[in-house]
């Protein structure tokens, strides 16, 4: 049978983050969450069949939609736009997989609050604005180590598991390549605090991401597209 289109660029997309990785070293594992917000369940059920198992979505309500479509399948869902105030009791009911875009101390005290009343937790990343873009959500650079700090100490119910950010939106490769060193930095500070995840990277980065240390990568439009 002929491979559909979605398959044919996720085995591309799989063969470029390998060849970054073993650059890095053989053993930087980096997964790809497929960002699904550009397509429909039948998308994600063809990928799904080629293996892929983790997406993310950046929308509470499209994330509730496709995975209630998709329930029979085992896919990990990821969690990446903006959390609105009031739809966090909703994201907190699909009990994602991973939260990216944790991005303020007044949001992790109000999930916080939320998840404790549904005595729930949640894994979740803090967001980066490595690039202090003002378009961009996250916490700045400087005040992320301490941000992180505070959040492990005084919110309980959520699981910090490491940093996420988005490369600067220019287009030279040395300003983009700047801001993900900037968040592997902080990363790399953050290990002894737990952090495990370091998810920078999107279809036009992804490369560049991954040889700065990159372990997560969230790709959409080079595989929905
Ligand atoms: C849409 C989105 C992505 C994927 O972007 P592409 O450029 O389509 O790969 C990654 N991260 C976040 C936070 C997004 O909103």
């Amino acid at each position: 049978m002929e491979k559909s289109i979605a398959v044919k660029n996720l085995d591309k997309v799989i063969t470029k983050v390998e060849a970054a990785r073993l650059r890095v070293s053989e053993h930087h594992i980096v997964k790809i969450i497929g960002i699904s917000k550009y397509s429909e369940a039948d998308d994600i059920a063809t990928l799904y069949s080629a293996g892929q198992r983790a997406f993310g979505e950046n929308k509470v309500q499209d994330l509730k939609a496709k995975s209630e479509v998709l329930e029979e399948l085992p896919l990990e869902w990821h969690f990446v736009g903006r959390l609105q105030k009031n739809k966090i009791n909703n994201l907190i009911d699909l009990n994602p997989t991973l939260m990216h875009s944790l991005d303020s101390l007044e949001l992790a005290e109000e999930l916080n609050k939320k998840l404790e009343a549904k005595n729930k937790k949640m894994s979740c990343l803090l967001q980066i604005n490595s690039a202090k873009e003002d378009s961009k959500a996250g916490v700045m650079p400087e005040e992320a180590v301490k941000t992180y700090q505070t959040i492990v100490e005084k919110y309980p119910n959520i699981r910090l598991k490491g940093v996420m950010s988005i490369g600067a939106h220019v287009e030279e490769r040395d300003i983009i390549k700047n801001s993900f060193e900037t968040t592997k930095t902080i990363f790399d500070e953050l290990k002894s605090l737990g952090a495990k995840y370091c998810s920078m990277g999107m279809s036009s980065d992804f490369e560049l991401a991954v040889a700065c240390g990159s372990n997560m990568i969230r790709v959409g439009s080079s595989l929905f597209k």
